[in-house]
């Protein structure tokens, strides 16, 4: 199966100034090429396809004006050509936006889908060499490297993704299967057959608001493109940087923590872009269900496990663990409530938790969701065949780059 990890990378000077041309290479073709097919659009009525604007490239790098560009990697400027293809194709089929022009400001990634190689703790990377890795965990490479995205952050730091091929899989473990219920006043309510836990949000946001406010009032003061406003710039990145490292670890580690405990684990299928657009979009933002989810999905696929999502128009609330009654009557703010047909006493989210798990069980037993992999008879869930899968998720807040 493939697997990626996300490293550190800390490149020299020159290495630096090397990546730094190429990354501001990538983003010139992407930007040129976006403007190229627009403007061919506006003119034909067509867009430029991947082949076009790849043979183009060829021609504009021959142009004394633009020779600069053979500095860089080639195959990375490939890549930002196809990213850009990927971008209009989510746009026509209503995925995305119109993709917008990349800007120096942000976050800088190039892919090199081929020739590199991990060595002595250094990464090699075409065109640039061996650069000083940190890398904190034993990985098993099978054959070669399938490619590295090399990104720099807003705050001048370098990681690098690898993708590759592995057969590192632990997958001996007893199967327990545990329904989790998200909410604001507790993160997660897990329960996994016979206990239930709650774990406290994080509020990273809340934590770090008056920081933030700080530096941008600092920000607003320095005169606009000054030295003093680039550090103010930085500065604030800073924060930004803070706030979502905070997050990212604190739902590494609890996602870890539920990986150890289950192999299946039962979520609601929330659907985020809606509750965004609601009063309570930053604390649901601040609590990270989208990463939790998504972390506990490639951690659960890379040991052979799974996250099953219930359709989110599943009554997990409303429905009576007990004896199935539907209580249209519950609000938001009701924490528990007794169940009118068999009088058992609910905590909100435990309860939730509860459909969740019963309900994970109905769709492994028939299958609803064709995982065959799987196959249950009631409680008893046996893994069978879960070695040879390949893991394909793409969300911008996973170390998972597959594009
Ligand atoms: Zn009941």
């Amino acid at each position: 199966m493939l697997d990626v990890l996300k490293i550190r990378i800390y490149p020299n000077p020159q290495q630096e100034l090397a990546l730094v041309k190429n990354l501001g290479s990538a983003r010139f073709v992407y930007n040129y090429y976006l403007n190229q097919t627009n403007n061919q659009y506006l003119e034909t009525g067509k867009g430029m396809t991947y082949c076009q604007m790849a043979k183009d490239l060829t021609q504009l790098k021959k142009h004394s004006d633009y020779e600069w560009l053979a500095e860089a990697t080639a195959a990375t400027l490939q890549q930002s050509l196809k990213n850009l293809e990927v971008a209009f194709n989510n746009f026509f089929e209503k995925r995305a936006n119109f993709p917008k022009f990349k800007s120096k400001r942000r976050k800088q990634s190039i892919r090199y889908p081929e020739s590199c190689s991990i060595r002595n703790n250094k990464l090699k990377l075409p065109k640039i060499g061996f650069v000083k890795a940190k890398i904190y965990r034993d990985i098993k490479i099978k054959g070669k490297i399938k490619s590295v995205t090399v990104s720099q952050t807003t705050t001048g730091k370098y990681f690098a993704s690898l993708l590759f091929e592995t057969d590192d899989l632990t997958v001996n473990k007893e199967p327990k299967i545990s329904g989790i219920d998200l909410g604001l006043s507790s993160l997660v309510t897990v329960f996994d057959g016979e206990n239930s836990d709650k774990v406290d949000p994080i509020k990273p946001i809340r934590k770090y608001a008056k920081r933030l406010k700080r530096r941008q009032q600092k920000l607003s003061r320095r005169v606009k493109g000054s030295k003093n406003c680039k550090k103010a710039i930085k500065e604030v990145a800073k924060v930004h940087e803070k706030i979502t490292n905070t997050r990212a670890d604190f739902l590494h580690k609890l996602s870890r923590k539920l990986v150890d405990e289950n192999q299946i684990i039962v979520a609601e299928d929330l659907c985020l872009k809606g509750l965004a657009r609601t009063k309570l979009a930053k604390s649901i933002h601040d609590a990270g269900f989208g990463m939790l989810l998504n972390f506990l999905s490639y951690k659960l696929e890379r040991e052979g496990g799974k996250l099953i999502r219930v359709d989110r128009f599943y009554p997990s609330t409303k429905l009576c663990s007990c004896c199935n009654f539907k209580n249209d009557l519950l609000t938001l703010s009701i924490r528990d409530w007794v169940c009118p047909e068999c009088q058992t006493h609910h905590d909100r989210d435990e309860n939730a938790a509860k459909n969740l798990r019963q309900e994970g069980l109905r769709i492994l037993s028939t299958n609803t969701e064709g995982h065959s992999e799987f196959e249950a008879c009631g409680e008893t869930v046996r893994l069978v065949n879960t070695c040879i899968k390949k893991r394909v998720s793409v969300n911008q807040e996973s170390p998972v780059i597959l594009r």
